[in-house]
């Protein structure tokens, strides 16, 4: 066989769509896999045949290895690509897959058992003339011989389960007298995570930089490299915004680091895709003797796209390559680093309260069309608790550094979330990080500026003014002509921000001002033009342009203001609930619903008294009595029987007694 023709994905999200998307182009069709919870995703659609393999939770569908080959014997597919995460990395798997009579797209299970374990996997690193963090990855597990290995490695120390990943089973101990309680967290957390308390001690390497390098291997023994990434903005171990080439990297350092990486690779036959990782000391110039094997990663990596974009490979079209027995259609003669390319991970989570994994359905979502985006999502799908809340990964990739960096910044603004949390003003604040820009960056970048990173802006008045009015659907209204389209232009609104009210009155004429309930004017601004998703404002002679989303949840009409990457969330309630109807103002009357006025029982500059009636209102085919809210004068009366006014327009003020 030089090619399959059909594949199956074990995976979701997406990578899932990211290898579709690749065997489509080459021809090979190609089937999904499902749980319920993903039965109208976006990869389903994009497969050829989907088949549902269980419930929501992994254990029960995505890590159903029976359920998956069941599924590729049952549409005839050929072979299976693993994705990441999930069975990626499990040889017990591949065996399975291999006993079935299909391919595994992926290294072979003795490669990855190789692999699978830290220790064991430092130890054949060493042995290959690799070199490794220095410190402690024997069997003797007794808390006293981990502890004096420590002390003779020095502190700090990484404890590490060594069946660990994604960033857990990882204690950092500053001092012996703290090594035991971590030891005893790390290992316990080893065990929960992944059914394994053994660990191992290495020197904490400091102003550590995260560079990995990507290897490929074919079924000839040939193994090539393509060049670096660095990872070292992490917060929690976690990969959060990643580039290659790395940084500063000097020519020689380079030649040695990916030399370091081949020679791993020979060492256990590797065939497809895989990542050598290094930690680095980023203290000062990097330095051939500076790095040290952390990890082998026997798939396909998160960050991938940074290499195809500096190299102009297809990492998915090589791997589907190579497991069809193809060599490799590249020599590393071939393969020259073209430019500079950055990725950041969006996710659903909510960043001020500690980056909290969010959930729930994305009501809008716009991403640049000045970036690769690679996304398993689109506006209207649910991001559940039951997996990864990835939403999409942003990939410039442009000439030089800077400008591969700016274009990343740009396009995390144009990006556009709505429905729930997303970390988009983090990333966006962190690509414009100075020290970041410099390239000046280790794994502690994050962490020390936390507070800068994690700030978020308020909405200035204007912002405000402009949700209100998108909110009461004066988006239809023509600038500057007949915006008095309700009768009455005087409105009281009340919108909750994060929770908080906040009321204003809003006079629309030529000019939008807003007011507080003192009478102070807050905002004064004309509105130029307005379309689908944003509205032109100019505010004392400058103009700009603000994007919203709109959106019904329930009852609830919300407004999402788009500035500078940050996303702003107001909420009108249902103007049929009765907070919409909070009468604030002790003086101002306004319509507790949209309704016709019927009578009228005063006129300009009346003297009333306290709960005199003053308006009957028709509304919901009732009548209703507007009384006085207080003695006193009536200063401004702005309806007229028969006039159609919306819930909140401004009827009458009074002018209290002295
Ligand atoms: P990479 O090393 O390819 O950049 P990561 O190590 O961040 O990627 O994650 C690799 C896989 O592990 C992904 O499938 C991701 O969903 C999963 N993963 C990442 N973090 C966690 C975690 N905290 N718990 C479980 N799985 C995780
Ligand atoms: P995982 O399997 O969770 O990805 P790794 O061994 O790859 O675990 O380490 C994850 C991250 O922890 C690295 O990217 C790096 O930031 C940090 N790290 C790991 N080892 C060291 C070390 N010896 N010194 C400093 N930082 C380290
Ligand atoms: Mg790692």
């Amino acid at each position: 066989m030089t090619m399959f023709s059909k594949i199956l994905i074990a995976n979701r999200g997406e990578i899932a769509c990211r290898v579709i998307k690749t065997a489509k182009r080459m021809g090979i069709q190609t089937v999904a896999v499902y749980s319920d919870a993903d039965a109208t995703a976006l990869h389903v659609e994009m497969a050829d045949e989907a088949v549902h393999i269980g419930p929501p939770p992994v254990s029960e569908s995505y890590l159903q290895q029976d359920a998956i080959i069941n599924a590729a014997n049952r549409t005839g597919a050929q072979a299976i690509h693993p994705g990441y995460g999930f069975l990626s990395e499990n040889p017990e798997f591949v065996e399975a897959v291999e006993a079935a009579g299909l391919k595994f797209i992926g290294p072979s299970a003795k490669a990855i058992s190789a692999m699978g374990l830290k220790d064991a996997a430092k130890q054949l690193m060493q042995d290959a003339g690799v070199p490794i963090v220095p410190g402690y990855h024997g069997s003797d597990q007794t808390p006293e011989l981990l502890k004096s290995e420590a002390d003779k490695i020095g502190y700090p120390v990484l404890i590490k389960a060594r069946a660990g990943g994604g960033g857990k089973g990882m204690r950092l101990v500053e001092r012996e007298e703290d090594f035991l309680t971590a030891l005893e967290s790390a290992a316990r957390e080893g065990q929960t995570a992944f059914g394994d308390p053994a660990v191992l001690i290495e020197k904490f390497i400091t102003s550590p930089r995260h560079i990995e390098v990507q290897v490929f291997g074919d079924s000839k023994g040939n193994v090539i490299h393509m060049f670096e990434r660095d990872c070292s903005l992490q917060r929690r171990h976690q990969k959060v915004i990643e580039e290659a080439p790395a940084p500063d990297m000097p020519e020689d350092v380079r030649q040695a680091m990916t030399q370091a990486a081949v020679k791993a690779a020979q060492a256990i036959n590797y065939e497809g895709a895989g990542t050598i990782e290094f930690i680095a000391d980023g203290s000062g110039r990097l330095q051939t003797n500076g790095f040290w094997f952390m990890e082998m990663n026997t798939r396909l990596q998160v960050e991938h796209p940074v290499t195809e974009a500096i190299t102009g490979l297809d990492l998915v079209e090589l791997q589907l390559r190579v497991a069809a027995g193809q060599a490799l259609p590249v020599s590393q003669d071939d393969i020259a680093i073209n430019g500079h390319a950055f990725e950041a991970r969006i996710y659903a989570e909510d960043v001020p309260a500690g980056f909290l994994p969010a959930t729930g359905k994305i009501s809008h979502l716009k991403l640049s069309d000045h970036a690769r985006n690679d996304s398993g999502v689109r506006t209207g799908d649910q991001i559940s608790p039951y997996y990864d809340p990835m939403i999409a990964k942003v990939i410039t990739h442009r000439s030089d550094r800077n400008e591969a960096l700016s274009a990343l910044t740009s396009a995390l603004a144009q990006t556009q979330v709505s429905g729930l949390a997303s970390n988009i003003s983090f990333l966006s604040k962190l690509s414009s990080h100075e020290w970041f820009g410099k390239g000046e960056v280790d794994t502690g970048l994050i962490e020390r500026d936390l507070d800068a990173l994690t700030m978020q802006n308020d909405p200035d008045e204007v912002m405000i003014a402009v949700a209100m009015m998108i909110a009461l659907d004066w988006k239809t209204a023509k600038p500057q002509s007949n915006w008095r389209m309700f009768g009455s232009a005087s409105r009281m609104v009340s919108m909750t921000y994060q929770g908080e009210s906040i009321e204003r009155r809003l006079d629309v004429g030529v000019d939008v001002a807003s007011s507080d309930l003192a009478g102070n004017i807050l905002s004064q601004f004309k509105l130029i033009a307005h379309h689908e998703n944003s509205v032109d404002i100019e505010v004392d002679g400058m103009r700009f342009g603000l994007d919203f989303a709109n959106y019904m949840n329930g009852q609830d009409n919300h407004v999402v203001l788009y500035k500078d990457a940050q996303s702003f969330e107001f909420i009108l309630p249902d103007p049929l609930s009765a907070n919409a109807q909070a009468n604030t103002s002790e003086n101002i009357i306004t319509a507790p619903m949209s309704g016709v006025i019927r009578l009228i029982d005063v006129s300009e500059n009346a003297v009333v008294s306290e709960g005199q009636r003053l308006i009957v209102l028709e509304a919901m085919k009732m009548e209703m009595n507007l009384a006085a809210p207080c003695a006193g004068r009536v200063k401004g009366l702005t309806c007229q029987v028969g006039d159609a006014v919306e819930g909140g327009s401004i009827l009458i003020e009074i002018e209290p007694e002295a």
